[in-house]
């Protein structure tokens, strides 16, 4: 008996990989999934091959919360696809809220901006079809610096590093910068994965690690998810 007491607790400090029946558990107690985000996330599994880039819901529920703890009413999004963290974004901020989206891809993001239009989010968007770096950089040169509240990157991950420098930059203090795919299917730990890919994801990880401007967690929801409050120095 008092073995397994023992055991129990143990096994409760470490985090649970979930089989498919306690994840079925999971979202059917604590997702609430709008009609709307429901049809799209369906959509874009049936149209678009790449539909796994898609957060999952339970993911897109969790930062909407993220949102509205911080209070946000300023965020950016770095990366849109067919634009279902955007929804679960732009939904959490005040109705005087804005959120500026960067993709640079035209064909990916027509359903996200067919959505924005039924969702009614379309005025709360503004949405940059070019690349990232060039819409953080112009962000920058308005004077934007210091000005938003919510940051999240899931876009190219060679330029991780990049987006991270440029985010930070961007957001004010205090403010809340969420990174996507930072465990990457678990290939970041598998010494002979060596892909582009991964080794950017690792690159970009040791870079956090070692960043004492910030306070930091990798959260294991999705494919992982890196938690970054900017500090107040
Ligand atoms: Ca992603």
């Amino acid at each position: 008996m008092r073995f397994i007491v023992e055991e129990s607790l143990y096994l409760s400090n470490r985090t649970l990989s979930l089989d498919d029946r306690t994840h079925e558990y999971l979202l059917s107690v604590s997702v609430d999934e709008s009609v709307l985000l429901r049809e799209l996330r369906e959509q874009t599994a049936a149209e678009n091959q790449f539909s796994v880039m898609q957060i999952s819901p339970e993911q897109g529920q969790f930062m909407a919360l993220l949102v509205k703890l911080t209070g946000a009413r300023r965020a950016l999004e770095i990366g849109t696809f067919t634009g279902y963290s955007s929804i679960c974004i732009a939904n959490a901020l005040p109705d005087d809220g804005e959120l500026v989206c960067c993709d640079n891809s035209d064909e990916w993001t027509a359903m996200a901006r067919q959505y924005w239009e039924r969702a009614g989010l379309q005025d709360k968007i503004k949405f940059y079809l070019q690349p990232a770096e060039v819409t953080l950089q112009q962000l920058l040169d308005d004077s934007l610096a210091g000005s938003f509240d919510f940051i999240f990157v899931d876009a190219d991950k060679q330029n991780y590093p990049l987006y991270y420098e440029q985010s930070l930059k961007l957001l004010r203090k205090g403010g809340l910068l969420a990174v996507d795919n930072t465990l990457w299917s678990g290939s970041v730990a598998d010494p002979e994965n060596m892909e582009p890919g991964t080794r950017a994801i690792r690159r970009f990880n040791e870079m956090v690690k070692n960043d004492n401007r910030v306070t930091k967690s990798l959260v294991p929801i999705g494919d992982g998810l890196t938690l970054v409050v900017k500090g107040f120095e």
